[in-house]
């Protein structure tokens, strides 16, 4: 029997495979698919999540960026980092790193996939591999997820941390609608499509475009490379979706776009609890609020480490205190300002308070960075 069974190659899986390799622990990788995989993503990494990279041993190519810069029709902001920058990234530059580094420590990568789970109180066992646990980072759907019965709303208590909005039930729904603020449903489905264009960077920044649509990102993953990552409630082609954003439109004005767009969505993945028995959840696969924010692989990286070490001291049951507090102020953050956002009368202030108030703004992105 292993140690730890990971369900997952993506950053979640790989960041806790190569973390418990690192502990001295005996660990397999689980992923159907073959790698490096592009994803739908913004590609900017926090700094602080270059930094834990980096203690992994891993250090992907990318191209730093020195802050975040907020626009609107009428209005620019920007805030720059104190500490390190963060970095861009190639998802598929990233993934690659990721995995030679779980090469150089011996770890083995399977092709296959988890689907039918059984365990006992010593063991789990799945994909014909017997561990003493199961990591399952599956991505924003998580089939475990799913199977374990984890996916659905959380239990009251668990909603406290997460901001305003997710405090409103499915009861306030009417309320709101009746007052004119969107409904449940109408806040909380935002999906996210990117496309890379060839292009050199024309800012050390990553810029977030605001419009009534949605959000648009533009991160420098490379020299000659920007993403852009539109995050929206709106149905629509990327391009239509970029006909939102003028003055990003006229940036990319006779660049090449690189590549396909990848889409992802619904982005809101509400979970239960994070611990089933001896199965744990992680990455994206223990909840994910959205990609407003860009936190999502600094929240995966920070939380492995606390599964790894609920896994050295065999305690499973300590993992979601530790999932909530590693994760709380991100999903915080990221919640309230989606609340913002989801609002009629405040979504257009968003960036002009950012612009009044740069102090604030600049110890926000800090916060996250
Ligand atoms: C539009 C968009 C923009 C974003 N921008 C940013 C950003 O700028 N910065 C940032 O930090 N984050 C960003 N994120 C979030 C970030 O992409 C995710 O948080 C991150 O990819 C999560 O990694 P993961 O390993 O949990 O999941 P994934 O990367 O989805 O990996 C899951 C893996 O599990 C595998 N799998 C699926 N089913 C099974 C199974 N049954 N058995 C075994 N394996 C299975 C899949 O093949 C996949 O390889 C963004 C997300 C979106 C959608």
């Amino acid at each position: 029997m292993i140690d730890l069974l990971v369900a997952g190659g993506g950053p979640a899986g790989a960041a806790t495979a190569i973390r418990a390799a690192l502990a001295g622990l005996e660990v397999i990788v689980v992923e159907p698919r073959e790698v490096p995989q592009d994803k739908a993503c913004g590609e900017g990494i926090a700094g602080s999540a270059v930094d834990y990279l980096q203690r992994l041993g891993v250090s992907p190519a990318g191209r730093p960026f020195h802050g975040i810069r907020y626009l609107d029709a009428g209005h620019c902001v920007d805030a720059r980092f104190r500490v390190g920058p963060g970095l861009g990234v190639r998802r598929t530059t990233l993934q690659e790193s990721l995995h030679n580094r779980l090469a150089s420590l011996g770890v083995p990568v399977l092709r296959d996939r988890v689907s039918v789970i059984t365990q006992d109180l010593t063991s789990v066992t799945a994909a014909g591999i017997t561990a003493r646990y199961l990591a399952a980072a599956d991505g924003l759907h998580s089939p475990i997820r799913r199977s374990l019965g984890l996916t659905g709303q959380p239990h009251l208590g668990a909603l406290r941390s997460l901001g305003p909005l997710a405090r409103l039930g499915p009861a306030a729904g009417e309320a709101r609608s009746r007052i004119g603020l969107p409904t449940p449903a109408a806040v909380e489905v935002r999906r996210g499509l990117r496309r890379h264009y060839s292009v050199a960077p024309w800012s050390e920044l990553v810029e977030v475009y605001w419009s009534p649509l949605g959000e648009a990102y533009v991160t420098p993953v490379a020299d000659d490379l920007v993403g852009v990552a539109v995050l929206t409630s709106e149905r629509g082609s990327f391009d239509s979706h970029l006909a939102a954003f003028p003055a990003l439109q006229r940036r990319l004005a006779g660049a090449v776009p690189a590549g396909t767009v990848l889409g992802a969505g619904p982005l809101r993945q509400r979970v239960r609890g994070r611990v089933a028995g001896r199965v744990l959840l992680v990455g994206d696969a223990a909840g994910y609020v959205d990609a407003l924010t860009g936190e999502g692989i600094a929240v995966a990286l920070r939380t492995s480490a606390e599964l790894v070490r609920c896994v050295e001291r065999d305690d499973p049951a300590a993992y979601e205190a530790a999932w909530r507090r590693v994760s709380w102020e991100c999903r915080f953050l990221t919640g309230s300002l989606l609340w913002a956002r989801n609002r009629s009368l405040l979504a257009p202030r968003i960036v002009p308070a950012a612009a009044a108030l740069p102090g604030v703004f600049a110890a926000i992105v800090n916060r996250l960075g």
